[in-house]
Order: C-alpha cells, then structure tokens, then sequence
C-alpha cells in the first residue's frame, strides 16, 4: 500500500489514537466516569466492577440525565454539553469540557450509556462495540440519572490490554481514583463493588463529623490525630484541610492530595513549595502528608494543559508560591514539639 497519500483517519482511529492518552486501565475509565456523574450533578454513585474493571465497569449516578435525542452525541469526539465558546473554556468549573472521553472510551471496549431525564417518562440506551461507530437509540429501563457500562476494555486493541497489571494491581488504582474524587466531595454518597461484593460505601457527608467520618474511612483511622487544620486565605487565595505534623510522614508520597478548585492535580509547583515549608522537620526521604483544598478565581488557573487534566497551570505562579510555602511553614512553625514521636510506614 501507498503510503505517500493523504487521508483523513477514520473517526474510529482518530477515537483510539485519542484513547491512547486518556484510557490507559480501568482506572482511567473510571475516573472519566466519575467526573462526568458529578458534572451531571449527582448526589449519589454506585460503582460495580467485575475482574477489576477488565471485564464489567459500571457508573451509575442519580445526576441530571441526557436527552434522548443527545445521546448518540455524547458518544462523539468533540461533543459536550459544557461549554460553547472561548469564554466558557476561560472560566470553566465543571470536571469535563474536551468532550472526548466517552468517545475515546467506546471507541476500545464495548460500551452501553443509559439515562433518564428527570422530565422523561422513559430512559434510553445506545450501545457502541468498538468498531462500529453507528449507535441505535433504544428504549430502557433506568431510574432518574445515568448510568455506563464498559465491557471488554481494549478487547479491539490487544497491544494495549497487554499493558494490564495483575487484578490486584489494577483494582488498586481503582480505588485511588475512587479516593481522590470522594475526598474532594463529601457531599456525594459514593458505593463500590467488584465481584459482586461490596468494599466501600460511603454515606454523604454534610456535617463536620461526618466529614471527618469519612477521612478517617479513607485515610485510616489515626489519619485526623497527626494532622494540623489548615485555613488560610489571603490576596483571593483560599487554603483548607490538613496537614501532616512533622511526626506523621510516609517513605512514600502516596497520602498526598491535592485539589484545585475540586479538581486533583499533582503540580511541581505545589509539590515544590509544600517540601520547602517541611524542609526544617522533616527527615531527609520522608514524605509529608496532606490532603489540601485550594480555592481560586478559575480565571488564574488554565486547566487545559493535558486530556487527564492532572495538570494546570497557575497564572501567577509566584504568589501561589509563597502563599503555600509562607503559610505551610508558619502552621508548622506554631506545632510544639511531640514527645512521642510516631512515624507511619
Ligand atoms: P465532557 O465531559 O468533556 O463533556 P464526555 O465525553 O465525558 O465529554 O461526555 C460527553 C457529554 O455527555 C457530556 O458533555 C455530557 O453532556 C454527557 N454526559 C456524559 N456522562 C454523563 C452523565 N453521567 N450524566 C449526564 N450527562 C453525561
Ligand atoms: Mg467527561
């Protein structure tokens, strides 16, 4: 074959090629689900897996449903309900707006999206299977809200289902993605099953104690006894959370979240200004710990850096800086030395 001529791609192609940098495990899948039942407004999320989500993924959320007539389009690359023009895009605050992941999502596994408007009588379905991009509007039964189902991931790219870890392994990452989304919002009701079993369920959490509840059900149970508060604001900055005393530090980073505007990211910057405010009290290859909540006008940070959105980008870099570090390292600064010393592993 010729390989010299021009040709557009497929949309299926262009869909997987896509895929490539949003859906690398179930976990991804996940998370692009998530997000999309909390942009739908949900207050509660039932998720179902079966063989860590290799085999069956489902989300199922109570959010605000898609029209009937839309849902073929949801499953298109570049359709989205979130935004219409520049200006949106400068300012936006939902989870999703590239309208590209339920399309990259089919276009490698076998995939049913289910939903319900509240003003509907009935639901609909579509269901894609991966090579075939043509989807058919099909009467359901589904209470108020959403639901998708992913079957087979990467059953029509086995280079990438090579990739595939053990089911421990990949059910690991689905309960992190599951974590760093409940901590973000305790207002919304989330359940977990794999294998027809459940492993976490999570009521909504709308007083301080049960919020607190729940991050003692996600970070463990000592979690809220070696951390400092954090309540911080200044020039339109706002800082909320914890904080690990100097005492409470891991080998690895991995009781570490971060959340800008409710959105995880893991930023050099942030990462950068809280280990300068740890420098002095904390002992060389320790880890500090911290769940932090920033808050800030959405027009100082551009989210659209990566299709995972894990980055962002700050636009006065410089005064997020020294915001973090100066009012990190004065918190520390006021904690009296522990008598006893605990260090987590
Ligand atoms: P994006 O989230 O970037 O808009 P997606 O491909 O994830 O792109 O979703 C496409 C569109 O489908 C969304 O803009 C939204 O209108 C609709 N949608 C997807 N999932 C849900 C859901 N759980 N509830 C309601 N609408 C949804
Ligand atoms: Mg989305």
């Amino acid at each position: 074959m010729s390989q010299d001529r021009i040709a557009l791609l497929s949309p299926r192609l262009a869909n997987q090629i896509a895929a490539g940098e949003v859906v690398e495990r179930p976990a991804s899948v996940l998370k692009e689900l998530l997000e999309n039942a909390l942009d739908a407004g949900a207050t509660r999320i039932e998720v179902e897996v079966e063989q860590a989500g290799i085999k069956r993924l489902l989300v199922r959320d109570n959010g605000a449903g898609i029209e009937a007539d839309d849902l073929p389009l949801a499953l298109q690359r570049h359709a989205t309900s979130k935004i219409r023009d520049l200006a949106d895009l400068e300012r936006v605050q939902s989870m999703g707006f590239r309208g590209e992941a339920l399309a990259s999502i089919s276009s490698v596994s076998r995939l049913t999206l289910t939903s319900r408007r509240r003003d509907a009588e009935y639901a609909f379905a579509v269901q894609t299977e991966g090579r075939d991009m043509r989807v058919q509007l099909q009467p359901a039964a589904h209470p108020f809200g959403s639901s998708v189902e992913v079957c087979d991931l990467f059953f029509n790219t086995p280079a990438r289902r090579k990739f595939l870890r053990t089911e421990k392994t990949e059910f690991d990452h689905l309960q992190e993605v599951l974590k760093r989304l409940a901590l973000a919002r305790f207002d919304v009701a989330f359940s977990l099953r794999h294998n027809g079993k459940s492993v976490l369920n999570l009521p909504p959490a709308t007083e301080p104690s049960e919020g607190a509840r729940r991050v003692s059900m996600l970070c463990g149970s000592q979690f809220l006894e070696q951390v400092l508060p954090i309540a911080l604001e200044r020039s339109g900055l706002k800082l909320s959370g914890w904080i690990g005393l100097p005492t409470f530090s891991r080998s690895q980073a991995d009781l570490q979240y971060f959340y800008v505007n409710g959105r995880a990211v893991r930023d050099r910057l942030v990462a950068h200004a809280i280990r300068q405010a740890y420098r002095d009290v904390l002992y060389h290859g320790r880890h500090p710990v911290f769940v932090l909540f920033l808050e800030l006008d959405a027009a100082l940070v551009d989210v659209n850096v990566h299709p995972t959105k894990h980055e962002v980008r700050f636009r006065d870099s410089r005064l997020l800086h020294d915001f973090l570090f100066g009012g990190l390292h004065q918190a520390l600064a006021e904690v009296r030395p522990q008598s006893t010393p605990a260090v987590a592993t």
